[in-house]
């Protein structure tokens, strides 16, 4: 049940931006998600509990966009960079190394927040979110 953890994670980093916008209430559109292709979640399973877990609540019908990040890795022998498979058991096509180092694929945070503010015309500039986790 690794979703429902992202999700609970999720909607405390939500809760924390909207805390942001106090005393006005932003309603939310999309939350734009980065997910990496090593963080283990599935984009349905994630969107499945989401919509579960807002409704009824100030994030009622906002939708998850998932935008996802491949995995790649660096090999450690010759610095080369490669997209590891499992089937390869994620060793270096170069040097079949083992892979020890990730350059990306792990992300699993808010890129943006599509929004609109009803009713507050006192509105500071809009925030720039801090990772989900
Ligand atoms: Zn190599």
């Amino acid at each position: 049940m690794h979703e429902v953890d992202m999700t609970k994670c999720l909607l405390l980093a939500m809760e924390d931006w909207k805390r942001r916008h106090s005393p006005a209430v932003p309603r939310v559109g999309t939350v734009h998600l980065l997910v990496g292709a090593f963080t283990c979640v599935e984009p349905d399973q994630l969107v499945f509990t989401w919509k579960a877990a807002v409704q009824n609540t100030w994030l009622a019908g906002a939708e998850l966009a998932i935008e996802p990040v491949a995995l790649v890795g660096r090999c450690v022998a010759c610095n080369a960079t490669y997209q590891p498979s499992a089937e390869e058991a994620y060793r270096s096509p170069c040097c079949q190394h083992p892979m020890e180092e990730i350059v990306s694929g792990r992300e699993l945070k808010i890129r943006s927040v599509d929004y609109s503010l009803e009713g507050c015309s006192l509105e500071p500039a809009s925030p720039s979110l801090s990772p989900c986790c």
